[in-house]
């Protein structure tokens, strides 16, 4: 490529925003800019295998929190978000200055969600921006509708759960408890709504926003264009180690640059010794904890079932640790030979495993995408914010799962059976289980063909570069 690209990329401090960030960062480096990926300095620090490629370098900031931060209280979260917001911006503004000074400007900024502060600093010091969408298209235009003409309409409907909410552009009619949480009638994270807000009220002032989105075009065909007459969207995912999309060796860490890997973990080779399509992985991501009497209630029907289990249950922080969260049938699942039980593992290795036949999964839109190239069908068991809408997509879109929260008791646990049930229709080697198989080989490939030289997403990527170096 010709052009001097030099991009700077800010994420919000969560894995579920770096993971397709620095892939993103990998993926223009490949095509020969240079990037400069920043993140608060407490993530800095637990990036481990840092990439030490040419072209790709880290800098980092401080939010007050070098040694962590961690609370659930909403109050705190929203003075954090502060916090963020005026130290975030004033050492981007010194970043790019000095660059501009230097010899190597920067070409364009791209941040994740909730950070619009960035574009503000973009457009103070005019430099062209692009927000990276780590999120569904569908979301991005609900989202849309919610927060320009459609706010009212879904509100409402959002109150009553038999509604049907029809959107502009999207033959699927979605139910309230598909709306991503922050538009659910019980919402009390408003402060999100409003950097969402300003998200939207930024791009609502650009000609021409550039929207770069961690989707595949394929994947979301209508949903990419629901809105086209007033934003395009530019699909350029899955954002997933490209060693892993090629096939190639999992294990040249080169390219590497996981946060928070564990390799001590035996969980492979555990792997390698089961039947094909035999296991189901269970994890629920990086953030969200379930209350202990869910995982009770996981644990029974991973038992009674008899089938082989690989389940992620993270290692607690101490301030989460609101109550014993030892499970009950603990020594049971110790010796269960069917089960093993890790903290963290490398989850894309996990899905792209032959032994690997179902994911139970929090519905993540990194861990939906991940299943998805993985062709690995799911039990869709959502929690909050996004979740709920890729489960929505995961079981009526795509139809390559189920979704698990249909019965639950009046504290709102799903209990042993009905987490059976599920499992037994996706991998119990039935009918449906056979087509859900099916369709999730479809979205496989179509989801590894967009990477490809040639395919949707490495056009628009390179499209994107193209529009860039022309402005
Ligand atoms: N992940 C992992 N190992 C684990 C659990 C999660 O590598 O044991 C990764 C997973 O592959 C995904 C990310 O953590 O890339 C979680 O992102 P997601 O969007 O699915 O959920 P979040 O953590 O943001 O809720």
């Amino acid at each position: 490529m010709s052009h001097n690209h030099n991009f700077l990329i800010v994420t919000y401090p969560l894995q579920g925003h770096i993971n397709p960030a620095l892939q993103f960062a990998k993926r223009l480096v490949t095509m020969g800019a240079h990037v400069t990926f920043t993140t608060t300095i407490y993530l800095h620090r637990r990036l481990i295998n840092k990439p030490t490629i040419p072209n790709l370098s880290f800098a980092a900031f401080s939010d007050g929190y070098d040694d962590g931060y961690n609370s659930n209280a909403i109050v705190d979260l929203s003075t954090y978000m502060l916090e963020l917001s005026s130290r975030g911006s004033e050492f981007l503004r010194n970043i790019i200055l000095s660059a501009k000074h230097g010899n190597h400007p920067f070409t364009c900024l791209a941040y994740t969600l909730l950070l619009p502060w960035a574009a503000n600093v973009a457009r103070e010091l005019q430099l062209p921006y692009a927000l990276l969408w780590i999120q569904a298209a569908t979301v991005f235009d609900i989202y849309y509708y919610y927060l320009h003409e459609h706010g009212d309409y879904i509100t409402n409907k959002s109150k009553d759960a038999t509604c049907n909410i029809e959107l502009p552009g999207l033959s699927f009619s979605l139910k309230s408890r598909d709306l991503p949480s922050f538009l659910q009638a019980s919402n009390i994270y408003t402060f999100i709504l409003s950097s969402m807000k300003e998200q939207f009220r930024i791009l609502d002032e650009e000609t021409n926003p550039i929207v770069l989105v961690n989707t595949v075009d394929e994947f979301e065909l209508e949903s990419v264009r629901a809105i086209d007459d007033k934003i395009k969207m530019i699909p350029i995912g899955p954002l997933i180690p490209s060693a892993y999309l090629d096939g190639k060796d999992l294990t040249d860490t080169s390219f590497g640059g996981d946060v928070i890997r564990v390799d001590s973990e035996d969980y492979i080779e555990w792997l390698d010794s089961k039947d094909e399509s035999s296991v189901v992985y269970v994890s629920f991501g990086s953030f969200s904890v379930l209350p202990k009497k869910q995982m009770e209630e996981f644990a029974r029907a991973l038992l009674d079932s008899g089938l082989n289990f690989l389940w992620v249950i993270r290692e607690k922080k101490v301030d989460e640790k609101k109550e014993d969260d030892e499970l009950s049938c603990k020594e049971e699942l110790e010796k269960n030979v069917n089960g093993k039980i890790v903290k963290w593992c490398s989850q894309v290795e996990v899905l792209s495993h032959s032994s690997v036949g179902c994911f139970v999964t929090h519905c993540g839109w990194n861990s939906t995408t991940e299943s998805l190239v993985s062709g690995v069908p799911m039990v869709a068991f959502p929690q909050w914010t996004d979740q709920s809408t890729n489960a929505k997509l995961i079981e009526d879109v795509w139809k390559c799962g189920v979704r698990m929260d249909n019965n639950r008791d009046e504290e709102g646990i799903v209990k042993a059976d009905e987490i059976r049930r599920c499992l037994e229709l996706v991998i119990g080697g039935g009918e449906k289980g056979e087509e859900l198989k099916r369709n999730a080989e479809k979205w496989k490939s179509l989801g590894r063909e967009a990477v490809k030289e040639g395919g949707s997403s490495d056009k628009n990527l390179k499209s994107f570069l193209h529009h860039i170096g022309s402005i």
